[in-house]
């Protein structure tokens, strides 16, 4: 369950602030395909990094599988994060001077959760990079890239994966491997929040939330 109660994010600059999210309240039950959609810049990537305990919110409350992550001490927090999320981002940030079978291991044993090199090899053949284990992200296409940081999300087997627009950098093709691999995580028993700006998940979501200027705009349950 994600459960977030008045969640503000206010970014203050020399410029001024800025209000990316205002007054958000939403509870999303386990094992759901929610979809964030909405504009550029109307909050959607400041949601899911709140969501995942990444970034503070100016006030409100946020739960997450049971946790309140913002209230936890540090280190019990990166705990709690390695092992039971899983991040996928738009640019995939992979480490550029770490191998693909290195980067998909980057977080083994996260928490308590043991990886193996035999894990890596299954992930990797599922996802049709096996050849390319011992290359460097420089040397990979986009959607290979993409698909690594997949594999590198999925091998701690998170309860919960947040992906920001995992998909908005890749062909038809790729985007179905991707969309394909996230549906079938959450038909295992995890969670998705994936963030959208384009309808290619549309089918898939269980909820889509819309959002506009950092406010919730619409909450449909397909
Ligand atoms: P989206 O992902 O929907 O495109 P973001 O969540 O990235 O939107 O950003 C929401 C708003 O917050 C935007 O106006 C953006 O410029 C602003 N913003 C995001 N991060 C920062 C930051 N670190 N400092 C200042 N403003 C920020
Ligand atoms: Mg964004």
């Amino acid at each position: 369950m994600i459960n977030i109660q008045d969640v503000t994010k206010i970014f203050s600059s020399k410029m001024g602030d800025v209000v990316a999210l205002h007054e958000l309240n939403m509870q999303i039950p386990d094992n759901k395909f929610v979809l964030i959609k909405g504009p550029s810049g109307c909050g959607k990537s400041t949601l899911l990094f709140t969501l995942g305990g990444l970034l503070k919110p100016s006030s409100g409350q946020v739960k997450v599988l049971g946790k309140e992550p913002f209230n936890m001490e540090e280190k019990e927090r990166t705990a709690f994060l390695s092992s039971q999320v899983g991040f996928v981002f738009q640019s995939y940030h992979l480490i550029p001077y770490l191998t693909v079978l290195e980067n998909i291991l980057f977080s083994k044993n996260a928490g308590n959760k043991d990886v193996s090199e035999e894990q890596a090899q299954t992930l990797a053949e599922e996802l049709n990079i096996t050849d390319r284990l011992k290359h460097y992200p420089s040397e990979l296409s986009i959607g290979e890239k993409q698909r690594v940081a997949l594999a590198r999300a999925l091998i701690v087997k998170p309860e919960l994966i947040l992906a920001d627009e995992p998909t908005g950098n890749l062909d038809p093709e790729n985007t179905q491997v991707v969309l394909d691999h996230l549906r079938k995580f959450q038909q295992s028993g995890g969670s998705v929040v994936m963030v959208s700006h384009g309808n290619e998940a549309d089918h898939l979501a269980d909820c889509i939330i819309s959002m506009k200027k950092g406010k919730i705009t619409n909450i449909r349950t397909n």
